[in-house]
């Protein structure tokens, strides 16, 4: 296997616990308390591999469209909560990836607002229904689907009209955008989010 492809399957794999966290605080099987702890367990622990991953593969692949670096790949500085690191891009894909990050980093107030106070209604939720308290679970999957459906086309859709910048500071855990290539996390944005603005929208009106 080529160090290319090894870095891609890496990354394809470091990704899963990010949808199987979600699947246990939206669809929280039973038991609650479980589906609650492993997922936390797994969304806190899921850095400490994923960050040596961002390191290794920063050099080794575009940060956009996950491919091969040509020999003329352009650098793109960024500000993470670690420190500043250098993601590298085809010459193409150096301008949708400032203007991503750009938008992320302009908009990091309503995108961390829109994300993190859903998560943590519901998380709130599924620790009083895992302690056998009366909670609103259903209602707080619907809003937290909803609201966060939104938020990620917010920049998903609305990096379009944002100008480029660099370097630029990223607002969240960069790691993650290292794992698939921030093109192909957009898509899953994308698609994912106007299922969950749809599912999230009908659970609340019917
Ligand atoms: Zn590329």
């Amino acid at each position: 296997m080529t160090e290319l492809r090894s870095l891609q399957l890496q990354g394809a794999l470091l990704f899963l616990p990010i949808p199987v966290v979600l699947v246990l605080f939206v669809v929280h099987p039973e038991p609650v308390g479980a589906s609650l702890v492993v997922g936390v367990v797994l969304m806190l622990g899921h850095r400490f591999l994923a960050r040596p991953y961002m390191h290794r593969s920063l050099s080794g692949k575009c940060l956009w469209c996950n491919g091969a670096l040509p020999d003329d790949a352009v650098a793109i500085p960024l500000d993470t909560a670690g420190g500043r690191i250098e993601g590298r891009s085809c010459p193409p894909h150096a301008l949708p990836l400032q203007k991503y990050l750009a938008a992320l980093e302009r908009l990091r107030g309503p995108l961390r607002g829109g994300i993190f106070g859903p998560l943590f209604l519901l998380l709130g939720c599924l620790l009083l229904v895992a302690w056998g308290q009366p909670a609103p679970v259903e209602t707080a999957t619907a809003i937290f689907r909803l609201i966060v459906g939104v938020t990620v086309n917010l920049a998903a859709i609305g990096y379009l009209w944002v100008a480029p910048a660099s370097p630029t500071l990223v607002p969240f855990p960069a790691h993650n955008f290292t794992l698939l290539g921030v093109r192909n996390l957009v898509w899953i944005f994308r698609l994912v989010g106007i299922w969950w603005i749809l599912a999230g929208a009908r659970a609340l009106l019917g």
